[in-house]
């Protein structure tokens, strides 16, 4: 997309720019030769050579060199001496051609405005090659944030959710939010978190699936929430957040589970493909190659699976896959991206849709690791209160739930889809805890 202003190629320079900048760094080019320009950003690094001073200043895009001279401006050029790295500035300047620099161009300083005086010594290194651990560039989220790898991942993010919500609203489905505070502990399997309502117990919602169900009854056939959810996982795993955010779809009249499956495909190749339009440069950052997989992916039946791992492992028809056995199959297949379908009944929750000993159920699978779970739903009030029986659930527990399938409910099915679980397959993370903000894990509630 072209600025509307001048002739850059970027996206990032918005008719409605701050007083503080008019330019980002990737919106100035060698071509804007002699422009006046306002710049602003963090210190990044600053070289003074007596008579000439060079200041690195890094903003969201990326850096660019300003240029002091003394002579020219004694003023501003003691002012830049006593600047510390990742300092805030923003700078009036005008452009230069110079091929010996970075970008082409840089900036000749003729004001420049302080605007906050960061503290010493950092807690941790933004540019730094020396590897700084996890657990402290956690603790510093926020200066970690300025580094390019990791911001690269939540520009992806971003990238991630804008391609879902304009796929998905393409596709007719209507943007719902359900609520994350709830009197039951939701549909069961994994554990809740209590919380005191008002001294009463509630309970934060585990996944939207009982309420994007009821909505099949409301009418409005198709609906997606993009939110997060709250699991209390008791294992510590790299895969796994108690805190997760997640895309949820829910559409009706739907014949079978390959209805929803085309959705979920469709909605991972959108997300892709934008992805490798907007995000070139992040993707170079992060050393990481993408090929958008064809369509329709391969389906391979839970059948197939266990014919493949009892190859290998003791695996038992029936069995959960667990971690093991995903990359186990993984190995076995020559694919990045395929569904598992046709799980055995019991391996899925009591609203799966049944077909003899199967559920019709489905796993979309990334290099051997889950990133949605999705299935065609009972719908038929009966059916679903005797198979809540048969698994000795307590249906008076799910009444409201159980309500919406009395006066008219149409078939329907949909899936939850893990955002952190697709970026991180996606961008070759080894752990979850890059793919989201401020992670929170057993051990960690802060920042
Ligand atoms: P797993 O077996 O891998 O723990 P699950 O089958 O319990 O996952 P679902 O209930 O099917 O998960 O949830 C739908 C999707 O939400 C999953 O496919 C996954 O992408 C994501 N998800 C589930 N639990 C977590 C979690 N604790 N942290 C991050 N993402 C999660
Ligand atoms: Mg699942």
């Amino acid at each position: 997309m072209a600025c509307p202003l001048c002739s850059t190629k970027n996206i990032t320079h918005s008719p409605i720019m701050n007083m503080l900048r008019s330019h980002y760094a990737m919106d100035i080019s060698p071509e804007m030769d002699g422009e006046k320009v306002r710049v602003a950003g963090w210190v990044e690094d600053i070289r003074n050579l007596g008579g000439i001073a060079f200041i690195i200043l890094r903003d969201r895009t990326g850096r660019m060199q300003i240029t002091a001279i003394k002579k020219q401006n004694p003023e501003i050029f003691k002012e830049i001496t006593s600047l510390t790295r990742e300092s805030v500035i923003s700078a009036v300047g005008t452009c230069q051609k110079n091929e010996k620099v970075m970008n082409g161009w840089e900036l000749l300083l003729e004001e420049m405005e302080v605007l906050s005086i960061a503290q010493t010594p950092l807690p941790m290194g933004v540019v730094d090659k020396v590897n700084v651990d996890f657990d402290t560039r956690l603790d510093n989220r926020i200066i970690d944030l300025r580094r390019d790898e990791t911001k690269a991942v939540f520009m992806i993010r971003h990238t991630m959710l804008g391609a879902a919500a304009d796929f998905l609203r393409k596709n007719g489905f209507i943007e719902v939010h359900t609520p994350k505070i709830s009197a039951s502990s939701s549909e069961g399997g994994t554990e809740v978190f209590r919380i005191d309502y008002f001294g009463n117990d509630a309970y934060l919602v585990q996944s939207p699936q009982l309420y994007k169900q009821m909505l099949m009854a409301s009418g409005l056939d198709r609906v997606y929430e993009i939110a997060w959810y709250f699991r209390a996982e008791e294992h510590d795993t790299s895969r796994h957040l108690n805190e997760s955010t997640a895309i949820d779809i829910e559409m009706a009249f739907i014949e079978n589970e390959e209805d929803v499956m085309k959705i979920a495909e469709g909605l991972t190749n959108a997300i892709i493909q934008k992805i490798l339009e907007e995000n070139s440069r992040e993707l170079e950052v992060l050393g990481v190659k993408i090929d958008l997989p064809s369509l329709p992916y391969p389906r391979i039946s839970y059948d197939e699976v266990v014919e493949i791992l009892q190859k290998e492992m003791d695996f038992k028809w029936g069995d959960d896959l667990g971690t093991d056995e995903e990359n186990m199959l993984a190995k076995h297949l020559d694919y990045d991206v395929y569904f598992i379908t046709r799980f055995p009944l019991e391996a899925k929750p009591f609203y799966a849709m049944a077909d003899g000993k199967y559920a019709r159920a489905f796993d979309l699978e990334f290099k051997g690791m889950e990133i949605s779970s999705g299935a065609q739903r009972i719908h038929d009030y009966e059916m679903l209160v005797s198979r809540m029986k048969e698994l000795g659930m307590n249906v008076d527990n799910f009444e409201d739930y159980l309500n919406a399938f009395r006066y008219g409910m149409p078939p329907h099915g949909g899936f939850g889809y893990g955002i952190e679980r697709l970026l991180m397959r996606l961008l070759n993370r080894s752990n979850i805890r890059e793919c989201i903000l401020f992670p929170r894990d057993r051990k960690r509630l802060r920042p």
